[in-house]
């Protein structure tokens, strides 16, 4: 087995593994073994720490995350969280529910920026809604602001009008700075990839629209090696369909965001593969703190089966080697072992088609650490060569 980062072979790093409910620890525990393998490929010694979240902190803790598991989430390098929630703690106040404890992970951390690639494999094209020549190859990076915007806006809620008619409020707030951190993460990310950053407001009815397009296009002047472009968000929903391989990176704000990832998600097929990374990247130098997670749910209709979808859980790892880890060459390396994987036609469940026979989780990670050691031989090799 080669190391890429001998320079840095090693170094410690301190992963904090949050693995939750339904399919959540059995999807980490094939994840862990790919964090195994990267270890002693990078020379990087991972310190491993497990804690409960979600209905498994409820059960022991009384509590969906407790402040003795936020201490070491503040402590850690990054936290590799698998999914929390399920049937057994539905009938529970939204406040004490499972989600609560990802919720205020995000928070109390100050996880602003929260990045979702929508990328399609060439290999699993036919599980896209869309024409494959659409959705083939994209490769797009949705940054979202995380912390604020109308999900944490006040004044909020429901009341009752003079007239006796029931009235709801939410508040759309955002001030410079917020915009400003997480436009700077989106030129830094679109920096190490195409170089383009369409930034999505809407600027021609909303107050906060114009605010958010004047601090973009501000930053922008810091980054004049990336390419600024700014978009109405009802016509980024449109292009997103009508023409995804234009865009490169997008930011925008927490409610846009949430939408339009979710719709760039449908691009890529299966819930299974989509992973995400949410970061508190203030430092253009150092990732800062970061949680990385599948974009899926504990999915407890398929939990204890072993049959769950790994890869989601696998490339959310592949995200913290580019960006905690500073490891865009072991990231990629990874990425090429999945996509060899599945060119071999090995699928679970969630993304076979007809005739196809679906593999366990841990046979598909069998496969991915099978081929992980075959072309790190190889590139070995070529470097000796
Ligand atoms: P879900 O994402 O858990 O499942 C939706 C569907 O996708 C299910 O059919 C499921 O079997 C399938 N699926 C999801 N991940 C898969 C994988 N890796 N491999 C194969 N199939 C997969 O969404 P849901 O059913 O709406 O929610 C279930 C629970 O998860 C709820 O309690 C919900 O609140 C919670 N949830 C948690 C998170 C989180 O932890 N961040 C996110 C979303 C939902």
């Amino acid at each position: 087995m080669g190391a890429v980062s001998e320079a840095e072979s090693g170094r410690e790093f301190g992963l904090l593994v949050l693995p939750g409910d339904g399919i959540g620890p059995e999807i980490v525990a094939q994840t862990l073994r790919i964090v195994t393998w990267f270890g002693n490929y990078l020379g990087v010694q991972f310190k491993i720490e497990h804690a409960l979240a979600g209905g498994a902190s409820i059960d022991e803790q009384g509590a969906p995350i407790t402040d003795a598991v936020l201490e070491k989430a503040l402590r850690a390098d990054a936290i590799l969280f698998g999914a929390v929630g399920g049937p057994k703690w539905d009938h529970l106040p939204r406040a004490d529910r499972p989600e609560m404890g990802i919720l205020r992970l995000r928070k109390d951390l100050d996880l602003f920026a929260n990045l979702r690639p929508a990328v399609n494999f060439p290999e699993i094209v036919a599980a896209s809604s869309l024409r494959p020549e659409l959705v083939d190859s994209i490769d797009i990076m949705i940054v979202r602001e995380s912390t604020s915007g109308v999900y944490f806006g006040e004044p909020r809620g429901i009341s009752t009008d003079e007239s006796g008619f029931r009235r709801a409020v939410d508040t759309q707030a955002y001030n410079e700075t917020e915009i400003a951190r997480v436009c700077r993460a989106a030129f830094e990310i679109a920096r190490r990839r195409g170089g383009r950053l369409c930034s999505v407001d809407k600027a021609n009815v909303m107050e906060t629209g114009v605010l958010w397009r004047t601090v973009a296009t501000e930053i922008g002047l810091e980054y004049a090696d990336v390419e600024l472009s700014h978009m109405y968000a009802d016509n980024c929903a449109m292009q997103l369909l009508r023409e995804p391989k234009q865009f490169d990176v997008i930011v925008t704000d927490n409610l846009f965001g949430d939408i339009l990832s979710d719709e760039a998600a449908a691009l890529s097929g299966s819930l299974g593969l989509l992973p995400s990374a949410t970061l508190n990247m203030t430092d253009s130098n150092r990732p800062g703190r970061a949680l990385y997670e599948p974009i899926h749910g504990s999915a407890p209709d398929i939990a204890g089966f072993g049959m769950a979808n790994p890869l989601a859980s696998i490339l959310s790892f592949g995200m913290c080697l580019n960006y905690s880890l500073n490891e865009p060459a072991a990231a990629d390396l990874l990425n090429r072992s999945i996509r060899l994987v599945l060119g071999q036609g090995l699928r679970t469940a969630d993304i076979a088609t007809a005739g196809d026979d679906a593999v366990s989780s841990a046979a598909m990670t069998d496969a991915i650490i099978a081929v992980l050691g075959e072309i790190s031989v190889g590139s070995q090799r070529m470097r000796q060569a």
